[in-house]
């Protein structure tokens, strides 16, 4: 989703909506797919005093593969964020301020680039996954075998 910000920039204490769903399931990460389903997106573009920020949350279902047991599992995952928004670069942008191009704002790209962020980088398909026997490979989830005594 583009969103033109030329004519909110203009008009101080209002809002334009963001709802709709982003399709990620071309996104390839770490030699798979993790977003297999449509994203939900939903916020708003603000303009506070002349100032522009966006407000919004992602929710997503990630399929990843376990770290531990190797099986293929899927999370919800829901990214919560806030940035500012500068319509060009100027010397005192901070650090979280997003710069568009001719106000022009990609809002796939800053919900891609959150959901990333967000993904733990060790992936449990559940917190107490018992993981794979390392001498024989059982899943030790499913039962337990006689290698460790
Ligand atoms: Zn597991
Ligand atoms: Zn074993």
């Amino acid at each position: 989703m583009r969103l033109d910000l030329t004519q909110l920039i203009k008009s101080q204490g209002i809002s334009k909506d963001i709802n709709y769903s982003l399709d990620l399931s071309n996104l390839e990460l770490f030699g798979y797919y993790p977003f297999k389903k449509p994203i939900i997106v939903e916020g708003s573009v603000y303009n506070i005093c002349g100032a522009l920020v966006i407000k919004a949350t992602a929710n997503a279902i990630f399929d990843g593969l376990c770290d531990r047991c190797q099986k293929e599992f899927s999370m919800p995952v829901s990214v919560e964020f806030e940035s500012n928004i500068a319509l060009k670069e100027t010397g005192d942008v901070g650090q979280d301020t997003i710069i568009t191009n001719n106000g022009m704002l990609e809002v796939d790209d800053i919900i891609k680039e959150n959901l990333i962020l967000s993904i733990p980088m060790k992936l449990l398909c559940k917190d107490d996954c018992k993981g794979l026997c390392y001498i024989c490979g059982n899943d030790l989830n499913d039962k337990k075998c006689n290698c460790i005594s």
